[in-house]
């Protein structure tokens, strides 16, 4: 027994443990394509990412945080921290002390981002090393007086080829070497927004461009001789739901709008009173079915949302598919931002290279853990963070992973071969004791004698 359990062992870590010594540093490219819900890869047609995935690994759902928006997703997953604690609570915000606003238009203070440290700032710190950004949200600041060596100035209206042209570029002619780069991509998150997500024929045509520059970015690594010893990941912040006309929550049917002032809409709303708080969450509270209303410290704890003060006192939370308005049309046909325990809320990750095995299909991680699998892949020291590196082992091939079917199966074949095992001795024991069969009793000599004399 104990030499089964002693070749299991050495077979396992064998197996598993073969690439911890690397002599250069590891490269990781990051990508994000926004709004890419978690579903989309059952339900279209993917064959250049499902080819990386082949020859990669599958995380199929990314439990993302709350607010499943654009800015704080991507600030979590290059931290590992919840929004709470990296301080990019939303894409629209305000903070009472110092009178500042924040938007999707107007996010170059970095005021904003320097409550975390984000990896493309670690990683420039280690001797040597470079970091490389495409339009990754907060890459064009200067967070702690540190952007990336090379960036570009966010512009939506910049190409695919000409981000990916930069990248590639960066990744292969720089000295210091660049080690950690990000690309982002806008679709298919604004077709998600025009189209919503249930119109099959627009997403089609939407996620097959996405997939081609997939295809693009494979080929393009592939003849530039970088694909074999470069890690990339490809992955998103949030995913997409459908919203109707019949589905508008109404504010200023509730409240009159000179008693508070909205920093944020939909689907999370974030108010903040201008007299009296109490007032104010009172004609809330009871205003649609289908809207949750909380005071700031009444925040559910699950949504780790609650101990920042960008976060405004009181805060909507419109069930899935619902929109708040301010009295007007429906804006948008698909949103995100909702609670993040929603599946159309998740995305997903797949991810290829020499840190990572091949074929293999994880259910979940949370988003938060990317970061520390990221910094174990480039040999950085993580800031603390609500991350869990052990969720991602699994994915890579310098981990000892056993998963829970694996470990149950494990148990189970070592208690039987235990049982069996012991069976056998108890039954040699017994076959060994036995008395041989047909052994003489031993008579007394006496016994013949008559019982009477
Ligand atoms: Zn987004």
């Amino acid at each position: 027994m104990k030499l089964l359990v002693i070749l299991l062992f050495s077979g396992l870590i064998t197996c598993c443990g073969g690439n911890s010594s690397h002599s250069l540093p590891s490269k990781l490219l990051l990508v994000s394509f926004d709004g890419f819900r978690a579903d989309y890869l059952q339900n279209y047609e993917f064959p250049h990412l499902q080819n990386f995935i082949k020859e990669g690994v599958l995380v199929e759902h990314v439990k993302n945080v709350f607010i499943t928006k654009t800015f704080p997703n991507h600030y979590s997953i290059v931290t590992g921290l919840y929004e709470e604690s990296h301080g990019i609570v939303a894409n629209s915000m305000y903070d009472v002390i110092t009178k500042k606003h924040f938007s999707d238009f107007d996010d170059k203070d970095p005021f904003w981002w320097n409550e975390a440290v984000p990896i493309w700032v670690t990683n420039q710190l280690q001797e040597n090393r470079s970091s490389a950004a495409a339009m990754w949200p907060g890459t064009d600041v200067p967070i702690h007086n540190t952007t990336p060596s090379y960036f570009m100035n966010y512009s939506s209206s910049v190409s695919f080829e000409e981000r990916l042209n930069n990248i590639t570029m960066w990744l292969m002619n720089s000295n210091p070497p660049v080690t950690f780069a990000t690309l982002y991509w806008e679709e298919p998150d604004a077709s998600g927004h025009k189209y919503g997500p249930e119109d099959k024929e627009n997403m089609y045509r939407v996620l097959k461009e996405v997939d081609d520059l997939i295809g693009e970015l494979v080929h393009r690594l592939k003849v530039l001789g970088l694909w074999e010893n470069l890690n990339v990941i490809i992955t998103s912040d949030h995913g997409m739901t459908q919203c109707s006309k019949d589905k508008l929550i109404n504010l200023d049917l509730c409240i009159d709008r000179s008693s508070y002032t909205l920093v944020d809409l939909t689907p999370v709303a974030a108010v903040l009173p201008k007299i009296n708080t109490t007032e104010v969450y009172n004609k809330l509270k009871v205003c649609n079915p289908h809207m949750n209303v909380y005071l700031k410290e009444d925040i559910p704890a699950r949504f780790h949302y609650q101990h920042n003060d960008r976060i405004q006192p009181i805060i909507l939370v419109a069930d899935e598919g619902w929109t708040i308005v301010l009295n007007k049309s429906l804006p948008k046909l698909g949103d995100h931002g909702y609670d993040n325990s929603l599946s159309s809320m998740h995305p997903f990750l797949a991810a290829h290279g020499p840190a990572f095995h091949k074929g293999y299909k994880h259910s979940t991680i949370n988003s938060v853990d990317i970061y520390p699998m990221m910094c174990h892949i480039l040999g950085l020291k993580p800031h603390p963070n609500n991350g869990t590196f052990g969720h991602t082992k699994c994915l890579l091939v310098d981990q000892w992973c056993i998963n829970l079917p694996e470990a149950i199966g494990i148990v189970i074949g070592a208690l039987l071969v235990l049982t069996t095992l012991t069976c056998l001795i108890i039954i040699m024991q017994n076959r060994l004791s036995v008395p041989r069969p047909f052994s003489r009793l031993q008579l007394q000599e006496d016994d013949d004698d008559p019982l009477i004399e």
